[in-house]
């Protein structure tokens, strides 16, 4: 999954599902920090973990897993 990285920040952006999201995170990012200009080093990174943001990711991963392990445990019963 590919991620920005800008080499001036020393900052890589969260994992995106295509390398268009990286590029819009890229664009932004030059916008925002740099008035525009391209920072020395920035790129795109391919194949960068996908971690689930701080908060509400992890729960609701934890909710799934919580669910499909009740629902494992169900089925023992019904047949
Ligand atoms: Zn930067």
């Amino acid at each position: 999954m590919p991620s920005y990285y800008c080499g001036k920040c020393g900052t890589t952006s969260r994992a995106y599902l295509t390398a268009a999201g990286a590029h819009q995170h890229g664009a932004d990012h030059r916008t925002r920090a740099h008035g525009g200009d391209h920072p020395d080093g920035e790129c795109l990174v391919a194949n960068a973990p996908f971690m689930p943001r701080a908060g509400e990711d992890w729960r609701l991963i934890l909710a799934m897993v919580a669910l499909l392990a009740l629902a494992g445990f169900c089925s023992r019963f019904i047949s």
